[in-house]
């Protein structure tokens, strides 16, 4: 049952009509004090990925093929440049015959840890002002859900002040404007986090969306203000003109913001999410990347690729549908969960 003031919430941002509105999630009740679970760390994507599981299986007890084992890495989403070096090093490394697949595992850990940076940077406020953080991706790829896990992180994170002990503090815009539902969901997860939504009529224009959010976000002082940005796939040109619009207003405010720009891929759809990292790369620009549903899939090379080929860090990943299946990227776990 929601409490009177929880309903008068949701029916502030379900009846909003003006171009401009604001959703107030019940802030005592989604966050108290510090109503997240203090001191609670994110855990590390402690699901396995096994995305090498499949590879240990084909070569259990026969020997090594290379076609075979290039076809196989290859499938695990690892990318061409990357698996024609595994294999090159393999085949300078090990004595053919006696080469078996715990040396494969081997020389693929060793690759991936050349790739992979070690440290994800983490995602600090910046001084005096919003940081603007957009997040990019097209429909399907876990967007939403993103913004509203990282909002949460965010909120989660210690802040390194003597003088603040409250919490830091985050601003959703609703800023794909397209789908009626996808404003609504993330109406639903600002509630949950305890925090303000902008959001703008059906349609309205994203830039100006996100111009009015930092506005109030800069008013607010707000430490985070994340822009969960439009992803239709079939007006490719259309969108790619808008993403470009959204950062062109925002720098008015800022000439820095966005300060990140981060695109969410779907680590289930292997070289798609490739192509994708490509496209949004070349028409915007990306600080890094959300790599969803790394849980139970059996994918996951595609962190890899997409560093290796366009040189974009996996900052984050999702493990799953709960706001806390989010975790920075971390290398030693990603690769220890390989098997
Ligand atoms: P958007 O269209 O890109 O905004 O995608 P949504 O945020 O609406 O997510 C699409 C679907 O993917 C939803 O059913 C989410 O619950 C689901 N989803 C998002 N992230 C993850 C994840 O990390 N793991 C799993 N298993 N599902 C996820």
């Amino acid at each position: 049952m929601r409490s009177e003031a929880e309903s008068r919430n949701l029916l502030l941002f379900k009846n909003a009509r003006s171009p401009l509105h604001v959703c107030l999630g019940n802030s005592e009740r989604c966050l108290g004090p510090f109503g997240f679970a203090q001191g609670k760390t994110f855990a590390r994507h402690d699901k396995k990925m096994k995305f090498l599981e499949t590879l240990v299986q084909t070569f259990a007890n026969k020997p090594i093929d290379w076609d075979e084992l290039e076809e196989s890495l290859i499938r695990a989403d690892l990318g061409v440049a990357m698996t024609t070096r595994i294999i090159k090093t393999l085949q300078e490394r090990e004595a053919w015959s006696l080469m078996g697949i715990s040396d494969v595992v081997k020389v693929v850990r060793e690759e991936i840890a050349r790739i992979l940076p070690a440290n994800s940077p983490p995602i600090t406020p910046e001084p005096g002002k919003p940081k603007v953080i957009l997040l990019v991706g097209v429909n399907g790829t876990g967007k939403t859900t993103s913004t509203a896990k990282l909002g949460r992180y965010l909120q989660q994170e210690p802040i390194l002040s003597a003088t603040r002990m409250d919490r830091h503090t985050v601003l959703l815009a609703a800023a794909d404007t397209f789908r009626a539902a996808a404003i609504g969901q993330l109406g639903i997860w600002a509630e949950r986090l305890g925090v303000e939504m902008i959001q703008g009529q059906y349609n309205a224009d994203p830039a100006a969306l996100c111009y009015e959010a930092y506005q109030a976000a800069l008013a607010r002082q707000i430490d985070f203000l994340l822009c969960d940005t439009a992803g239709r796939q079939h007006t490719k040109t259309n969108l790619m003109a808008e993403l470009q619009k959204v950062k062109r207003t925002l720098g008015k405010h800022d000439p820095s913001a966005p300060h990140e720009t981060l695109l969410v891929v779907d680590a289930t759809t292997g070289s798609n999410a490739l192509n994708q990292a490509r496209e949004f790369k070349s028409a915007i620009g990306l600080t890094g990347l959300i790599v969803t549903k790394l849980d139970g899939s059996g994918k996951g090379g595609i962190v890899v690729a997409i560093q290796d080929e366009l040189g974009v860090p996996t900052r984050f990943v999702g493990t799953g549908e709960r706001l806390d299946d989010f975790a920075l990227f971390d290398r030693q776990a990603y690769i220890d969960n390989l098997l």
